[in-house]
């Protein structure tokens, strides 16, 4: 496995391979690497002759500075299960790499970044773009891995690609769970036992919420359902759940099985921030 830190290190790395006809996928992460990645990058080498797996946690997309500086790292860990699982390339560039100079450039996904994520994290998008930009720009990959886990994250990148006439083609992977149902994330390694225990709520309540779509319920009775339920459980709290169209984003104040519907929801277990989804038709 080749570790590479420097851009100019996986540009030339890139080059050779590009020049030996190789395919690239790339699998962006932030580390702290789980069952979740490992998808991404099983489902990368199916489909693409080398893999890069980026580690980097990008500051710009913390709106809150005590997120970022908690945020679970452990580099050699994961590298050690990058080298179990085979995977060919890591970059793992360093922030002031990446952002050497200011970072001036703002982008605007309309309603977007306004909706869920956006309406809790402010930049959050700007700043994922912002390294999404530049990934794409340094490793040129014919293919870059997302998980569903992160959903609007994926429709904002699908956006960038199509109206920035980027080549590389999106793959969105199914979210991997524990057997509790609980959404695998980086962020899990912060919860004590008893905050575990409690955590899989998240999932019950969109299987709650999924159940009672299908038998009918309208979205404004099942997310009023859902946060009933939500708030019966000690230890968590909720930010928002919503029913939205998955491609859209807009909130559905109606269900017709033939659309895309996703059931999206965010909280709190204490002081850890979870995120989850599911789709109504899966
Ligand atoms: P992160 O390291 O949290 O930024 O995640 C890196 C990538 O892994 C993103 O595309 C996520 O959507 C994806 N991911 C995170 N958790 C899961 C999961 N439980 N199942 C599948 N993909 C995931």
């Amino acid at each position: 496995m080749v570790v590479c830190q420097k851009i100019h290190e996986i540009k030339r790395l890139i080059k050779t391979t590009k020049s030996e006809g190789k395919s690239i996928g790339l699998v962006p992460t932030m580390g702290a690497l789980h069952a979740g990645h490992l998808s991404l990058l099983n489902a990368a080498r199916n489909s693409c002759d080398s893999v890069v797996c980026s580690i980097f946690v990008n500051p710009l997309q913390f709106n809150n500075k005590e997120d970022y500086h908690n945020y679970p790292v452990d580099f050699q860990e994961d590298l050690k299960i990058l080298e179990k699982s085979g995977n060919d390339i890591v970059f793992m560039p360093e922030a002031g790499d990446m952002y050497p100079e200011s970072h001036d450039i703002k982008l605007d996904f309309q309603f977007l970044e306004k909706t869920m994520e956006g309406k809790f994290r402010p930049g959050h998008f700007n700043g994922v773009a912002l390294a999404i930009i530049k990934f794409l720009n340094i490793v040129n990959p014919d293919m870059i891995f997302l998980g569903q886990k992160d959903m609007q994250q994926a429709v904002i990148v699908r956006k960038l690609l199509s109206e920035m006439s980027f080549q590389t083609e999106l793959k969105v992977l199914p979210t991997i769970r524990e057997s509790d149902g609980l959404a695998f994330s980086s962020r899990n390694k912060r919860l004590t036992g008893a905050q575990r225990s409690v955590a899989s709520n998240f999932y019950n309540a969109l299987t709650l919420g999924k159940e009672l779509l299908s038998k009918g319920e309208s979205p404004s009775e099942v997310s009023n359902k859902v946060e009933v339920y939500i708030s019966s459980i000690q230890g968590i709290s909720l930010e928002y759940f919503e029913i939205v169209d998955s491609n859209t984003l807009e909130s559905k104040t109606a269900v017709n099985n033939n659309e895309d519907i996703s059931l999206c929801i965010a909280g709190y277990v204490g002081e850890i921030r979870l995120l989850d989804n599911i789709i109504l038709n899966d």
